[in-house]
């Protein structure tokens, strides 16, 4: 079964709620047609007219559960479950972060040494040249 989905205020819970888009007149239909649809939302009621702390949320018609999109779809599930799901990717991302650091920070602990080592045998090196000229 399809979800039935209707956007709600999470602030009063009313639907009457307005999105941003655009449209195009369509001689053929002699009226303005929606061609796209941006991000920001917001509730008409009377009790929040437009502020812009509001927001919008889907809830499930049927259930009346607040819905959100888990990490990876747009297919709307149960807020509380789709909190989980990003939660564990918010983890996963933080634990690609520390292992990136790790790594970098190893990277840049070798090249100190390799710049060491370069300056350490520099010397030795012009030495022996210049032993190998006099030869
Ligand atoms: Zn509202």
């Amino acid at each position: 079964m399809t979800r039935r989905i209707e956007m709600r205020c999470t602030y009063c819970g009313s639907t009457d709620v307005r999105h941003d888009a655009s449209a195009e007149w369509d001689p053929e239909a002699q009226d303005w047609v929606l061609v796209d649809t941006y991000d920001h939302s917001w509730c008409n009621s009377d009790k929040c007219d437009g502020r812009e702390t509001c927001s919008i949320a889907p809830f499930d018609i049927d259930t009346g559960e607040e819905l959100r999109e888990p990490p990876d779809s747009f297919e709307y599930i149960p807020k509380a479950e789709a909190d989980v799901l990003w939660a564990a990717e918010r983890e996963r991302w933080m634990a690609e972060r520390a292992a990136r650091k790790a790594r970098e920070k190893h990277e840049q602990h070798i090249g100190e040494i390799e710049k060491t080592l370069a300056a350490a045998h520099l010397p030795f090196g012009s030495k022996s040249e210049s032993l190998d000229h006099s030869i």
